[in-house]
């Protein structure tokens, strides 16, 4: 099934919940979210069913990969249950979870016996002073970097570490984060800061460029380019040239990757997203509580896939961007 521009679905990021414990400036910004902003309602979310049923109806799509994100995943109670009925649905299908690490001390072992194999862990800074001012909360970089331990322990193999870096917050921490993961064996990725949402008071020249980050890495290590391991992956991988370890750069703003974008996204409401920085998504928690079969379900996730033509990045790079409201970082799950 492919859309428009001749892309297939093959990956499903759910988000599981709007809630998060932690409020990063670039996607939940405290000021905005706090004790009176209303989150969704339990029964506005998704439910475990739901989320089962509907992630059985994209395997018969052709997806291969899911990804478990939020918000914060780890803060859906009992989330190890939503795990394991997925992992059981099909051997063959890669389940990830994007994760900001703080709770991962406490879950990894039961994440790992319920079938998660892949983890991201989100961390912008090693210094506990930055870390805290970009996540917006006074929890510890130790207590991320113990999750990311018991994680490795738990039997967690090639770990990645999601960096977003801003002009003049974080970036003169981009060698810590090499040094660190380097030497831990985790792939270190860096995202460039992008304008998702509508709140983050994005501005293009808070972007550092993944060619500026290789630029500093350069100047410690020798790095070189590597292949792709599929061709629809976003980042571009380098590997050091002394051969231990690898770096990722998804560079959404400085290089788009819209034409080779194989992902479609389920918001904790149950909405249908094709591209993350859609304003609107197609209200599948509508049909899932209706008398509509899967088939009828399938039918319409395909019927939105085939019209698809979403290019936001590119549109951006070349000054055309035009969507507006756009639906929230937290929401959609990056
Ligand atoms: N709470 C989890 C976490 O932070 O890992 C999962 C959800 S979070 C929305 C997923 C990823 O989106 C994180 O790696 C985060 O750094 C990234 N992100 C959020 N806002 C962003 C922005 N404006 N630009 C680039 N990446 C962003
Ligand atoms: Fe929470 Fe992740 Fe957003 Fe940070 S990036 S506020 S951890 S959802
Ligand atoms: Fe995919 Fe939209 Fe991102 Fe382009 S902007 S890569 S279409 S999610």
């Amino acid at each position: 099934m492919q859309d428009k521009l001749g892309r297939k679905l093959t990956d499903l990021r759910i988000s599981v919940t709007d809630r998060c414990n932690f409020r990063c400036r670039y996607c939940m910004p405290e000021e905005l979210y706090g004790e009176a902003y209303e989150f969704l309602k339990r029964d506005q979310v998704l439910s475990f069913e739901e989320i089962v049923r509907l992630t059985k109806i994209f395997i018969k799509l052709g997806i291969n990969k899911v990804r478990l994100t939020g918000g914060e995943p780890l803060v859906r109670k009992n989330i190890e249950e939503l795990i394991s009925s997925i992992s059981r649905l099909d051997k063959n299908i890669d389940l990830a979870m994007t994760t900001n690490g703080y709770l991962l001390d406490k879950f990894a072992n039961i994440l790992f016996s319920s079938g998660l194999r892949r983890l991201t862990i989100s961390l912008d800074s090693l210094d506990n002073d930055i870390f805290q001012k970009m996540s917006g909360k006074k929890f510890s970089v130790e207590d991320i970097l113990k999750g990311i331990s018991s994680a490795k322990e738990a039997g967690f193999k090639n770990i990645k570490i999601n960096s977003v870096i801003k002009k003049g917050v974080n970036d003169k921490g981009i060698i810590d984060l090499v040094d660190y993961c380097k030497q831990e064996g985790h792939i270190l990725r860096f995202i460039e800061y992008m304008d998702v949402g509508t709140l983050n008071s994005w501005n293009r020249k808070s972007v550092v460029d993944s060619k500026e980050i290789t630029e500093i890495i350069s100047e410690k290590y020798s790095i070189h380019p590597i292949k792709k391991n599929y061709s629809s992956e976003v980042a571009d991988r380098y590997q050091f040239d002394d051969g231990e370890g690898e770096l990722g750069f998804i560079s959404s703003v400085s290089n788009p990757f819209c034409m080779s974008c194989t992902r479609s996204r389920i918001t904790a409401d149950g909405k249908f997203v094709t591209c993350l920085f859609s304003n609107k998504g197609l209200d599948l928690k509508r049909y899932l509580r209706s008398k509509a079969t899967d088939e009828d379900i399938l039918n319409l996730i395909s019927d939105n896939w085939l019209v698809r033509d979403d290019q936001y990045s590119l549109d951006r790079s070349l000054g055309k961007d035009k969507v507006k409201d756009k639906i929230e970082m937290f929401q959609l799950g990056g």
